[in-house]
């Protein structure tokens, strides 16, 4: 399907302004499930013909019901998992693997367990062969932006899920890739940490023009921070509709969601969002889909 798009509120930037960043193009994953006691295989079309273009330094959110392909297609981006079909390219280069060109920021893609926090943070920076004399600076810095002073030298068994999804964010950011992947990074933490984050990765964004693609179920999270809204649709997972979010930059979610415009476009997604999950529970009725959400069982995390 082709990428649309609706604008909401004045004007976007200007085509010749714009660079193009990631190309995602055709994408379709299929996986190959089991049934009746593993007797049984079938194809499950994941994500089908997804097309999507991201300028650089532009902030994407993706919604979509759950089990439409967001972590799927994320992945792809990433490098982690392969697409049966279609390609993606950053600057115009195929993508094949992870690199360091792309900080990614998953549920599930885990910290390593035999590194403390400090040591998780300085991994990327070892990769990118950072000088040591130069690492302990940016490591206190993004320990400290996600409030970690006290924990530097703990092991992430030692760690709560909140604390260890905010070490996750610092390793990514600490090594300042061009692209950020994060699929819903903020779910784990309690309400005012997120908020504290949120604000942190506005900043860092308006800062440095990182290209962000920002997989959120919050509506309210989505329409805050980014500069368009792609919502999907399930089974087959695709992109149903691109909503503009332009709201005044630079921006802070607590300026942000009080204002008049914020509800009137927080609104449009979740209709969109609405008719798609009826849409999606039809068809779980009909089709009896018995696995809700195999990704968490199948793990296919590949090593950095
Ligand atoms: P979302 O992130 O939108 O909730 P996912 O991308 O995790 O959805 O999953 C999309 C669909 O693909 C789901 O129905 C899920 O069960 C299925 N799926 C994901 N990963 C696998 C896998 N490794 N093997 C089989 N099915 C999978
Ligand atoms: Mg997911």
């Amino acid at each position: 399907m082709s990428e649309k798009s609706s604008g909401a509120l004045g004007k976007g930037k200007q085509a010749a302004q714009r660079q193009r960043k990631i190309e995602i193009k055709n994408i379709s994953r299929i996986f190959t499930i089991r049934r009746n006691n593993n007797e049984e295989k079938k194809d499950f079309t994941a994500i089908e013909n997804v097309n999507l273009t991201v300028d650089k330094g532009e902030f994407l959110a993706i919604v979509g019901p759950s089990g439409c392909g967001k972590s799927t297609l994320l992945d792809i981006i990433a490098g982690l998992s392969k697409p049966n079909s279609g390609e993606i390219y950053i600057d115009n280069k195929l993508i094949t693997k992870p690199d360091l060109d792309r900080g990614i920021v998953m549920q599930g893609y885990a910290l390593f367990p035999w590194r403390t926090v400090r040591k998780n943070v300085e991994f990327g920076l070892e990769i990118k062969k950072v000088p040591k004399n130069q690492r302990k600076e940016i490591i206190d810095k993004y320990i400290d932006m996600v409030g970690l002073n006290e924990f530097k030298d703990r092991f992430p068994y030692e760690l709560s899920g909140g604390m260890k999804q905010r070490v996750a964010i610092a390793r990514a950011l600490a090594y300042d890739p061009e692209v950020l992947l994060m699929d819903e990074p903020f779910a784990a933490v309690d309400a005012q940490t997120r908020e504290i984050l949120q604000d942190e990765l506005l900043r860092i964004w308006e800062e440095t023009n990182k290209t962000i693609i920002f997989v959120t179920h919050s509506i309210d999270e989505a329409v805050a921070l980014a500069d368009r809204v792609a919502v999907m649709s399930a089974n087959p997972g695709t992109i149903k509709e691109i909503i503009e979010v332009k709201l005044p930059r630079p921006r802070r979610v607590s300026d942000v969601i009080s204002s008049a415009d914020f509800s009137w476009i927080r609104h449009k997604v979740w209709e969109l969002l609405q008719n798609e999950e009826k849409e999606s529970d039809k068809f779980v009725k009909q089709e009896k889909k018995p696995v809700k959400n195999l990704a968490e069982e199948i793990s296919t995390y590949a090593e950095l």
